[in-house]
Formats: structure tokens, sequence, C-alpha cells
């Protein structure tokens, strides 16, 4: 699904986030990305649905070559994949429902499939009574998980969240994360970053550790970390 070789990003000037990344992830896992402030979390997750390009080497995701794809076939590559992100990125003057819909409604489905498919999601996240809601009047976690029904909507192969829990409290940050663990069970693969440690360590999934741009720890049964 993933695969990294020997990839760099600069920023420019002369800034290395990722320095030499070998990295591969399969169909279907789950993978936590941990790592403190600045180990290249972020750019890592950027170079994945292509917000940032790679300076040097070589990174296949979901089958398209992200070293050389432009224009019209990144626009097809980002489309591929789910992003939820720390802030949740909802628009704030269409209701929930509609910001569930949206990616279908880019994609041209008609109004009556696109909302049935969003409220479909909407129970899953248990939100289906705040369709008509705009998401300001919705909690921090209520947002975030309209924010995964809206990444799910597409039946993406990948889910990317970068620190999906951030700005939620230990209560909605585990209801997050079964939510995302409920749509792996699905085959979805999924990346999540984050530097919650609590929230990660009893589940014993595969952990990527990062530390100034390289890959410090690679752990299939990651107990004990810290
Ligand atoms: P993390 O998500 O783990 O906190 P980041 O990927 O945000 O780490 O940052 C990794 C490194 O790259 C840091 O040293 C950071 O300062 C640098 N960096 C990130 N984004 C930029 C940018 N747009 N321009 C220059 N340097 C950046």
């Amino acid at each position: 699904m993933i695969e990294f070789q020997a990839v760099r990003k600069e920023y420019p000037p002369n800034q290395i986030a990722l320095h030499h990344l070998d990295l591969a992830v399969k169909p279907g896992e789950f993978v936590f990305l941990v790592g403190a402030s600045g180990a290249g979390k972020s750019t890592l997750m950027k170079l994945l649905y292509g917000a940032e390009r790679i300076s040097k080497g070589h990174l296949t995701v979901a089958g398209y070559n992200v070293s050389s794809t432009q224009g019209d076939t990144l626009a097809m590559f980002r489309r591929e994949i789910g992003v939820v992100f720390q802030d949740f990125k909802l628009l704030n003057r269409r209701s929930v429902l509609s910001n569930v819909s949206f990616p279908l409604e880019i994609r041209g489905v008609s109004r009556r499939k696109m909302n049935d498919a969003a409220m479909n999601l909407l129970n899953f996240v248990g939100l289906a009574d705040r369709a008509d809601s705009l998401p300001e009047t919705l909690s921090g976690g209520e947002q975030q998980r309209v924010a995964i029904a809206r990444a799910l909507i597409t039946k993406p192969k990948l889910i990317l969240a970068d620190e999906p829990t951030g700005n939620l409290d230990p209560a909605m940050s585990k209801t997050v994360l079964r939510l995302l663990l409920e749509a792996n069970k699905t085959g979805t693969t999924i990346i999540m970053a984050t530097h919650n440690l609590p929230l990660i360590e009893e589940l014993k999934l595969r952990t990527i550790v990062l530390d100034r741009g390289r890959v410090i720890g690679d752990f299939s049964n990651p107990k004990g970390l810290n």
C-alpha cells in the first residue's frame, strides 16, 4: 500500500525533515506513527497525501508513483485517500450531513445517493441526530467524528489521520480511535500520527518511532513503549 525507498525531504533553504526513509506498509495494516514534536510526523503524512513532494528517493502510495505524479493524476491519487486532521477542517457554513456528503458531491453523485451514504456514516459515528446542525454547534469530539465519516464516504483504501485526538479529551480520544479501528476491520489501511502514547500502548499495533527525521524504531508489539 505504501513504500518509501530512500526518501529524503528538505524544506528550503536547508531544513532536512526526513533523512533517508525506507518503510513499507501492507494493505490492511493499522500503523501508529509516534515521535517528539519536530520528528517529521506531519511531513511524512503530507508526503503521503500529496501536500508536499519528496526531495529524493521513491514513494509509492496506493499504486501511484508519488515521486513523479502531477496534475490530474495527482488529483486522482488524492481522491483515493481519506484524511483526518487535528483541527477537523470542516466547512462551517454547511450542515453536518453536507460536510460528510461533500466528497461525493464533487464527484457528481446524485443527491439522494450521497445523502443516504452520509446518513449511514453518521449512524456509524453516532451523530445521525445532528445531521442538520452546523459544525460549530458540535463539541470537538463530535466534529472529529464528522470528519471521520467524511473521510470514509468515498470508501478509501487508505486513511491518514494526523494527530486526530490532539484537541480531544481522553474519553473522546478513545471514541475516535475506536472508530478508526472499526474502519480498519473492514480492510481500510490506517496510518495515525500521534503523541498520545497512553491512548495507544494497550493496543499492541505496529508503531513506528521517528526521531529528528529518522526511523529509530518499528515495533509490531510495542507494549512498554515510552
Ligand atoms: P512533527 O509533525 O513530528 O512535529 P514536522 O514534520 O512538522 O514534525 O517537522 C519536521 C521538521 O521539519 C522540523 O524541524 C520542522 O521545523 C521542519 N519543517 C516542517 N515544515 C516546514 C516548512 N514548511 N518549512 C521549513 N521547515 C519545516
